[in-house]
């Protein structure tokens, strides 16, 4: 027992081996000495040789100080919350770099004074969208909501279609979001109809505003009626608009899928939206509408307990002012070009002796938006027990498993990644 003991290596001794200061420097001390003691333990289980600690603690070292995994997207789910919603455009990502470190976010580099916080960010919002008087962005779509409720129907009603209480996931609800800032709810309709006629009865004095929520992740089919925005906006109230996924304008493929500009044009006080559902964002909540309503949310002083912070303003700026996001590539991608790019995996595979298949695959935009809207895809069919080891992968990949088969769907999956993925499954099948 005690010769074991000696034969340990002291933790002193192996941190201070050459190999391993510049992981303590990337890395930290902490995350380093965690790896060593597990190093001393299997050198006392007998299951490593002393000689070999520093080498096997550096092999067992995290990639990086953050417990994060990168994630390839190969679901056919564009949008996934499990894997934090959008992927950031490039551009974006170089955008968080820049402001991570000391920046002008608050500084005007011209004239040496204050500047707006957010100025960039609010002006690339404001200019893709000339139908909002003004903007302001927050936390997420809950904080939007949360601020509109408080600023304008605390103690006061908001009348909304009982169609249109939805849970958001995850056990939130926005009926108990809504109810928490104090104001209370004034349901109309039924779960599948609502007509003009029954806001007209609720709105009134104690009205804050009328509330149209798009149900973003679910279908209510049959019979139905609910009231279109224009005629809302005729009520004696402000009309504020959820609209949920965050597209700022009509999109060609989502017909059914509610905008920023056409809710403004038609009459909305204000639309809330999300910045990383189909706009391809970071996590952000989006405030667009009139002068009056916008500079009543930003003077009210919870909106500086919901603002975002610099790495936001910069990744939400890149991505409203830059080049195409890869949300908005995934749902423009050609069917036949992804069958190509499945194709070409599949070739790949075969070469080294890895048989699959490329075939029609299903996917979709995801909790952030267009329920019921298929998007054909293509995808690499494997045996079902690749699923988990590519799970378990570094980058791990996330495919899905349908009729007994490993499905790696390349619709999320940005084409500069295909040879990542090709990698992960020759290592999977090695
Ligand atoms: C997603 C969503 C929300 C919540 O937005 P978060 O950004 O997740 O806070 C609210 N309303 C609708 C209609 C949504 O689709």
């Amino acid at each position: 027992m005690s010769d074991v003991r000696r034969r340990v290596p002291r933790t002193d001794i192996v941190l201070a081996d050459p190999l391993l200061v510049e992981p303590i420097q990337r890395l930290g001390r902490a995350r380093v000495k965690a790896a060593v003691l597990a190093t001393q333990q299997h050198v006392r289980d007998g299951r490593l040789d002393p000689a070999d600690a520093a080498p096997a603690t550096l092999a067992a070292l995290p990639v990086g100080a953050c417990s994060l995994s990168e994630v390839l997207n190969a679901s056919g789910v564009i949008l996934h919350t499990n894997l934090g919603r959008a992927p950031l455009s490039t551009a974006a990502r170089e955008a968080i770099a820049v402001a991570a470190g000391t920046t002008d976010v608050e500084l005007d580099l011209a004239s040496g004074k204050r500047g707006r916080r957010g100025r960039g960010a609010l002006a690339a919002l404001a200019a893709k969208v000339p139908d909002a008087g003004s903007v302001l962005v927050v936390n997420n779509g809950a904080a939007a909501l949360v601020l509109v409720a408080t600023a304008l129907a605390a103690g006061r009603e908001i009348v909304v279609a009982r169609g249109e209480l939805v849970e958001i996931g995850d056990g939130f609800r926005l009926p108990d979001l809504l109810i928490s800032t104090g104001a209370r709810l004034r349901e109309v309709g039924t779960t599948n109809r609502v007509t003009l006629a029954d806001y007209e009865a609720a709105v009134g004095p104690r009205t804050g505003f009328v509330l149209k929520v798009h149900p973003s992740n679910f279908l209510v089919t049959g019979f139905t009626a609910s009231v279109p925005v224009s005629e809302l906006a005729r009520l004696p109230a402000p009309v504020v608009v959820d609209i949920g996924s965050g597209l700022l304008a009509p999109h060609s493929l989502l017909p059914a899928e509610p905008d920023a500009a056409s809710a403004l044009r038609n009459g909305a006080a204000l639309v809330t939206a999300s910045g990383d559902k189909l706009l391809g964002g970071p996590q952000a909540g989006l405030l667009l509408g009139t002068a009056d309503v916008v500079t009543a949310l930003r003077r009210h002083p919870l909106a500086r307990a919901l603002r975002v912070d610099k790495l936001t303003l910069a990744a939400l700026e890149a991505t409203l002012a830059g080049p195409q996001p890869p949300t908005a590539a995934a749902i423009a991608a050609e069917p036949s070009a992804l069958r190509a790019r499945a194709e070409r995996i599949v070739l790949s595979l075969a070469e080294a002796g890895i048989a699959a298949t490329a075939v029609d695959s299903d996917a979709v935009v995801g909790g952030g938006g267009a329920p019921g809207v298929v998007l054909p895809s293509a995808a690499v069919a494997l045996p079902a027990a690749y699923a988990e080891r590519l799970r378990q992968a570094r980058p791990a990949v996330l495919g899905r498993v349908e009729r007994d088969r490993c499905l790696l769907d390349l619709r999320a999956l940005p084409p500069a990644d295909d040879e990542r993925l090709l990698a992960a499954v020759l290592a999977a099948g090695a």
